[in-house]
């Protein structure tokens, strides 16, 4: 039989695909890891398995037990499927800049949504990661996740992520290119694929321009989920301890309109329905891609699916709204015709 007994056994494994808009022929092939395919929608499933297994095997969390984070969307929803399937109860903190769309999903899976004001110093109570270490502590069997101090975020990418990518190019990847948010995803993975090449593959963060990781002041932007946004009065450190700085070779700063623009491109040029901070990955993959040539291999990490966001990013009146489309061309992405 070509059966599974648990949907959990069906996390990671995502294909890898070349992105045709680089089109010209110059420049380096991009392969697009497209984690929107897993089960959960992201590439936080990968993460919510993992932190929940290591937390069952070290006793922190037992039968009846709540599992509770603070997270933008996608770590939330991967912890919560990952409950749901395992009997634990989930309870999420989010900032109010989270989609509908998320929050909608968290609820499906049964999950308890808590939204908290974002952009919050983290010595405010009502910041999201005191809120959840609260409600944590406060909740008989209460596990606070803590994506970005958990160890097991970047290990769930050292252990899956990387391995796939290096089998699934045949050792031959010369530049990962992956968003960084808790810096989980570009540090494992990473990791793993410098020590498989034995220190050859260039590995590139892309960041929302402003988020701190590029050097920016941390004003706040609209791609949701990647880059770190800190306030100016805050006592967090720049790099959480999810980040493994000395992986990264470099960072590049992409703008959110190029970001979205980006994402709406692939939509309608090739089919591949993504999030915002997927085109702030792409964005970037692209541009390196295009400064490199024919025996290179780029790969980028896709994180989520562009369903998420049809309300923002997908919707041509918030993009007005928001200055990201000209008013006068109505839909700057959309193919022109006569
Ligand atoms: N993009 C999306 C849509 C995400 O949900 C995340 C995870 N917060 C990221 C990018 C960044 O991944 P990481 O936290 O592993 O750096």
């Amino acid at each position: 039989m070509e059966t599974h007994e648990s949907l959990l056994e069906l996390i990671g494994n995502t294909p890898l695909v070349r992105l045709r808009l680089p089109g010209d022929g110059r420049g380096a092939a991009v392969y697009a890891k497209l984690e929107y395919l897993n089960v959960g929608g992201s590439v936080k499933d990968r993460i919510g398995l993992r932190m929940i297994e290591e937390a069952e095997k070290s006793g922190a969390l037992g039968p009846g037990g709540t599992v509770v984070e603070a997270t933008s969307g996608n770590t939330g929803a991967g912890l919560a499927m990952v409950a749901a399937a395992k009997g634990y109860r989930t309870i999420v903190v989010l900032p109010d800049k989270t989609s509908a769309e998320k929050l909608a999903t968290l609820r499906a899976y049964g999950a308890e949504v808590v939204v908290r004001p974002g952009g919050l110093p983290l010595q405010d109570p009502e910041h999201i990661l005191n809120v959840a270490a609260r409600i944590a502590e406060q909740t008989p069997g209460g596990w606070f996740a803590g994506q970005y101090g958990n160890p097991a975020n970047p290990a769930a990418h050292y252990l899956t992520t990387g391995p796939e990518i290096w089998r699934q190019t045949d050792g031959r990847i010369t530049h990962l290119v992956s968003c960084v948010g808790t810096g989980g995803t570009i540090s494992g993975t990473g990791r793993f694929l410098k020590e498989a090449s034995g220190g050859t593959v260039r590995v590139i963060g892309a960041d929302p321009a402003s988020s701190v990781y590029s050097g920016g002041d941390g004003r706040p932007y609209f791609v949701e989920a990647a880059g770190r946004f800190r306030h100016p009065e805050t006592t967090e450190d720049i790099w959480p301890d999810s980040y493994q700085q000395d992986v990264v070779d470099e960072i590049l700063p992409i703008a959110d309109r190029d970001s979205l623009l980006t994402i709406r491109r692939l939509a309608r040029e090739e089919g591949l329905l993504v999030g915002g901070s997927a085109g702030t990955a792409a964005t970037a993959a692209l541009r390196v891609a295009a400064d490199l040539g024919p025996q290179d291999l780029v790969v980028v990490i896709l994180p989520d699916s562009g369903r998420q966001y049809l309300s923002k990013y997908f919707n041509d009146a918030w993009m007005l709204r928001q200055g990201f489309l000209d008013s006068d061309d109505g839909d700057a992405s959309a193919p022109r015709v006569g």
